[in-house]
């Protein structure tokens, strides 16, 4: 995971507006950053080791002198090569004709390096980034997209990439599994004055909420290009033009931010009392409709990574206790496995905060290769894993930051027990459940309770060891 901010527009002060992006982005990835941008003076490139969040802000405005602005900014979690400033994004040619931020890993990068040697092509950096810097200037004769467009041919594995050239007023993205959104701003503001047109492209959207709200996804093997007349959206294994919808979000900034709470976890954590609630106000015919495939399914399979393969861990035992019903559950890189049992009248239920979960988007491929439909329960809406699915369950819980997840992970197993009451045609009982759940919750995350979980924290902390042991329910909670 790593986080990618980019930027194209009539701003200046690009400087600090991909510095607060990738601060915004800092949960993806934080062994090093770097960020460049073109200005009047030509290419400005600034890399790091260490997190982004130590970076303070410029005190004054650093302005490009420019009338139209690119940038590029990384936060890296290093997959080749150690965590050094050489390592770190941007990569770029070394006449900087070439600048590049990457996020995935390029499988055949090994070949690829060794036929660029043979060239004549010399290496700074020890990671598989730069070979796709070096394939595209190698191309580049042809003009920047096909250039791109060729280099990304020959490219094996996932990737994520934003960039630009020295020499043209264009940014160019493109993604094979790893997560890229584009944000427009053609509103104006009261500080850029009215009309004009800016882009964002960003690993998630908490990245740019603060400047639109108006996205567009781009969907695996997509490039889009964005210059003066807007973006442009290509289908990179037909070479065809494609056509993208905007879609609004409706976060609001509030929820993306950290407020007065001392970090997003606890922020998340005491926003539970609402965010049940919120999972538990769906639309009952979506939950009904999704019931009812569970029952006709030849075989249901649970599918998550992380947190969220733990969620399908519980949502196993509520199945088995609630609705009489077995699961399959299966984490989202060892689905693979069970391909010779999936037939067109199965069903996969994928579980993922974010829907953009690599692993879990690689089962469903599977799935869907045999014809299974294909369920997920996802917090965000419009997310890749929803756009993939026949049914979408809603988790509600709005911008969910801390790497451990809290309130996702609760809300997702409120949306897994209203499942399994549904199958057993008792939803209201398991809404009522739910609501008294979320009284509780809202008696623990009083103040009270907060001093006496300190005080326990504070008791065990220093404990060499710890053991922690459930049973039932309680067993994928404790792992
Ligand atoms: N594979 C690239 C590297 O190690 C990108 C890693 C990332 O996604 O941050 O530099």
């Amino acid at each position: 995971m790593c986080g990618i901010f980019s930027y194209f527009g009539p701003r200046q002060n690009v400087e600090e507006l991909v510095i607060k992006g990738l601060k915004n982005l800092e949960y993806r990835g934080y062994d090093s950053w770097g960020i460049a941008y073109r200005s009047a003076n030509g290419i400005h490139v600034e890399k790091k080791v260490g997190k982004i969040g130590e970076r303070e802000l410029p005190k004054h405005p650093v302005m490009t002198g420019l009338p139209l602005n690119i940038a590029l900014g990384h936060s890296r979690w290093a997959t080749h090569g150690g965590v050094t400033e050489i390592n770190a994004h941007p990569h770029m040619t070394e006449d900087k004709e070439v600048v590049l931020v990457h996020n995935g890993i390029v499988e055949n990068f090994f070949e690829l390096k060794e036929e660029l040697m043979k060239n004549g092509v010399k290496f700074r950096s020890e990671t598989d980034t730069e070979v796709i810097v070096h394939l595209i200037k190698l191309y580049l004769h042809e003009g920047f997209e096909e250039a791109v467009k060729k280099a990304l041919k020959r490219i094996k594995g996932r990737f994520a990439i934003v960039v630009l050239t020295k020499s043209e007023n264009k940014l160019i993205a493109a993604r094979v599994g790893s997560p890229l959104i584009v944000g427009i701003n053609n509103g104006g503001d009261s500080c850029h004055g009215p009309l004009y047109n800016e882009y964002f492209i960003a690993s998630d959207i908490p990245a740019f909420l603060e400047h639109t709200k108006q996205v567009m996804y781009l969907d695996d093997n997509q490039m889009v290009t964005i210059d003066q007349n807007g973006t442009h959206f290509y289908d990179l294994t037909t070479d065809k033009r494609i056509e993208k919808r905007i879609v609004t979000i409706d976060w609001n900034l509030q929820s993306a931010e950290k407020g007065d709470f001392e970090h997003f976890m606890i922020k998340e954590i005491m926003e539970q009392k609402d965010t049940i609630r919120r999972a538990l106000n769906q639309d009952t015919g979506k939950i009904m409709e999704l019931a009812q495939a569970i029952e006709n399914s030849y075989g249901t399979f649970l599918v998550g990574c992380g947190t969220a393969g733990k969620v399908c861990m519980v949502a196993e035992y509520l199945f088995a206790h609630i609705a009489k019903r077995h699961m399959n559950v299966s984490f989202g890189s060892e689905f693979n496995h069970y391909k010779n049992f999936i037939t067109d009248r199965s069903l996969m239920i994928a579980v993922s905060q974010s829907g953009e979960t690599a692993d879990t988007l690689e089962a469903i491929q599977v799935a869907k290769s045999k014809g299974a439909k294909v369920a997920s329960i996802v917090n965000v809406e419009t997310s890749t894993m929803a756009r993939m699915s026949d049914y979408v369950i809603p988790v509600k819980a709005g911008p969910e930051k801390a790497v451990a997840s809290t309130k996702a992970t609760t809300s997702q197993i409120a949306i897994m027990t209203l499942l399994a009451y549904a199958l057993e045609k008792r939803l209201n009982e398991g809404e009522q459940l739910l609501i008294y759940t979320a009284s509780r919750i809202n008696d623990m995350l009083n103040p009270r309770f907060e001093t006496y979980i300190n005080s326990v924290a504070e008791r065990i902390y220093n404990c060499e060891s710890m053991y922690i042991i459930g049973k039932d329910m309680n067993y994928p909670i404790a792992l």
